[in-house]
């Protein structure tokens, strides 16, 4: 028998199949949900870091308008891309995402890398926005944890789990034990489970009553 605070085989086919079917149901038609260009997908993560998702509803297609690729954001001044910026704060954001247009275009390819390893080498990319982009431009089944798939992975199976690295890595490998294997479901996979995050499993309030994977999650079944 795994240590209880594994998932089991069972519990992880259940957990995915109500994920995905909320999701399908329930998952809110974002722009970047709407696209598999690598770049746009990009500008997207950086944009959600640190900021509210209907904020960036309202820059995102502004920006893209004004830098429809990595070529233009490359090319730009500084001081335009920051204009774009403004309103969302957070600047270094920007001065990174150019400075990845640009690192990237002095490469030999040219294009943003499709693996998890070349993606963590650009600046401004952490694990967490390398494996988003690897699973949401490139369909790769690949996990990606932000805080709000952090706070659902430990509220659903590690309740007692602290800050400490070895902890967060232990999220990182329920992450990628739940994940499913074909790409397609594991771009739904990881959008369901922050879009749950986001809606139901909040930081400020748990609504289990709601919640399709309560009969999965630890601590919702306490509250059943
Ligand atoms: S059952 Fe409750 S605590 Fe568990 S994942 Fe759902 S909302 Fe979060």
């Amino acid at each position: 028998m795994p240590p209880k605070s594994i998932p089991s085989v069972s519990e992880v086919r259940r957990f995915r199949r109500r994920l995905l079917a909320w999701f399908r149901r329930h998952g809110r038609d974002l722009p970047w949900r709407r696209t598999r260009d690598p770049y746009r997908v990009l500008v997207s993560e950086f944009m959600l870091q640190q900021t509210q998702v209907a904020r960036v509803e309202e820059f995102y297609p502004r920006f893209l308008a004004r830098f429809p690729s990595l070529e233009a954001l490359a090319a730009a001044r500084p001081g335009r891309v920051r204009e774009a910026w403004e309103g969302l704060g957070y600047y270094r954001r920007a001065a990174n995402l150019q400075r990845l247009a640009r690192t990237l275009l002095a490469g030999e390819t040219g294009t943003i890398p499709r693996d998890v390893d070349g993606l963590r080498q650009l600046p401004g990319v952490g694990r967490y926005t390398a494996g988003a982009v690897a699973s949401f431009a490139y369909e790769q089944a690949t996990p990606c944890v932000d805080t709000n798939v952090a706070r659902v992975l430990r509220r659903a199976f590690h309740p007692r789990l602290g800050l400490r690295a070895r902890d967060q890595q232990r999220l990182w490998e329920t992450a990628a034990l739940l994940l499913p294997r074909t790409g397609k479901s594991a771009w739904a996979f990881n959008q369901g489970i922050m879009e749950l995050g986001a809606l139901v499993c909040t930081a400020r309030i748990a609504r289990c009553g709601m919640c399709p994977v309560r009969g999965e999650c630890r601590t919702g079944r306490r509250t059943a």
